[in-house]
């Protein structure tokens, strides 16, 4: 466990702080007090040098890492004078994630932030995850290495923050569903020839969220909900048949949670991650957060449709490696990883991203288990290179 903090303040550390969800969650610290209630262990960031260096000094953070490794000179520099202490790569990431600290926001994309996070986990730190790919890639380990720390697991992720929120603990017996909304995204109305043809900047408008650009692309494929339904199950212990997808343009019901009585709990709130992030911040309390209170009278009405999975195969795909179980995950999520970086470098199509995803996990369809983490890290490795191989061959 780790040792209480001499200051008396709350200990959070920040992976990702300069991503969108690093942001919002610097935006509510400074909110609740700032550096009067909170020390910052450790902070990172990846090329945004000049923005990590700053936030870095505004919080008085002790250790600031770029996880680019050819960038020490540069952070190093820009923290001149500061006193605080410079790191940089994958080794120092994990540093950072195991440096003492009450809470750790997760706010890494990808699996790039999955072992700066369980080196907190292993620390015995609460942990806010926004980093969703934790518990795609690696969720049987992830949520051993909390229980083995002795840490919370407080989602941040709208959508498992809102059932969060609305899940008795005394009830979980009689949780028959859990029901995720969503969006839609910006292709929700449109034609598979219309998806066919869009640029990464299309695919990154979110109607309704401001979030970085690799999860506003995955809410555009629906592949963000995907990855969320695999986040659930492992989050809240449910089976696959017992998560749902419904589209909800407006994003106001965050999600809900169906019980055995045919009640349905729903969390409501505007479509702010900064919600989120000070429940997960200030949990178990609530804290007087300065954001949008909902007026129900302009707002006028909330629609809802079944998802089209046709036009959006990755909500089958999840169920799929729900079903296969083993590394099934982690595939899913290196092979849309590769491809998603392929589709923003304009190396391949929007759709191809579901067809190359469904094509690697049949491949790696081998039944194997996630002994240790290295099995998921080879796994995400080998789903990369096998969708690398496919898009070389269709180039
Ligand atoms: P972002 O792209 O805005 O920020 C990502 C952060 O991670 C940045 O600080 C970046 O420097 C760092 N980073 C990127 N690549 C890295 C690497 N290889 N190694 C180490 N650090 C790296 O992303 P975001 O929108 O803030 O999303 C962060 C995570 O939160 C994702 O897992 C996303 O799915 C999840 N999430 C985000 C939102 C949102 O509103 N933004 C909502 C729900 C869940
Ligand atoms: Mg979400």
């Amino acid at each position: 466990m780790n040792t209480s903090s001499p200051t008396g303040r709350r200990r959070i550390s920040i992976l990702g702080a300069t991503g969108s969800i690093g942001r919002n969650t610097l935006d509510i610290m400074s909110h609740l007090g700032g550096r009067d209630l909170f020390e910052v262990p450790a902070i990172t960031g990846m090329g945004n040098i000049e923005l990590l260096a700053e936030q870095a000094r505004q919080t008085g953070a002790g250790f600031a890492v770029t996880a680019d490794p050819d960038r020490y000179q540069d952070l190093k520099a820009a923290l001149a004078g500061s006193g605080i202490e410079a790191g940089a790569g994958p080794s120092a990431l994990i540093e950072a994630g195991a440096r003492n600290t009450d809470l750790l926001i997760a706010g890494i994309v990808g699996i790039a932030g999955l072992a700066p996070t369980l080196a907190a986990a292993a620390s015995g730190a609460d942990i806010a995850l926004a980093n969703k790919e934790c518990l795609v890639s690696a969720g049987d380990l992830f949520t051993a290495a909390i229980a083995a720390g002795g840490g919370k697991l407080l989602p941040v992720d709208s959508e498992h923050n809102a059932i969060f929120q609305v899940l008795e603990e005394h009830q979980r017996h009689a949780v028959e569903r859990i029901i995720l909304t969503a969006s839609g995204g910006p292709f929700r109305d449109c034609t598979r020839e219309q998806m066919a043809a869009v640029t990464p900047e299309i695919a990154a408008a979110h109607p309704n969220w401001s979030m970085g650009l690799k999860i506003s692309i995955d809410s555009a494929s629906m592949f963000n909900k995907a990855l969320e339904m695999i986040e659930a199950r492992h989050l809240f212990g449910v089976k696959p048949e017992q998560i749902e997808v419904i589209v909800h343009p407006q994003s106001i019901i965050h999600s809900m949670v169906g019980y055995s009585d045919g009640s349905v709990l729903a969390q409501l709130g505007a479509p702010d991650m900064r919600h989120a992030i000070g429940y997960a911040i200030s949990h178990p309390r609530r804290a007087n957060l300065p954001l949008e209170r909902l007026d129900f009278a302009r707002l006028a009405r909330l629609d809802f449709f079944a998802p089209d999975e046709t036009r959006f195969p990755a909500l089958a795909l999840a169920r799929t490696a729900m079903q296969r179980g083993g590394l099934q995950g982690a595939v899913l999520n290196g092979a849309k990883e590769a491809a998603l970086e392929a589709f923003i470098a304009g190396r391949t199509g929007f759709l191809d991203i579901a067809d190359i995803v469904a094509t690697v996990m049949d491949r790696l369809d081998d039944g194997r288990q996630a002994h240790g983490i290295d099995d998921v890290y080879a796994a995400d490795l080998e789903a990369r290179r096998t969708a690398a191989e496919l898009m070389r061959k269709s180039a």
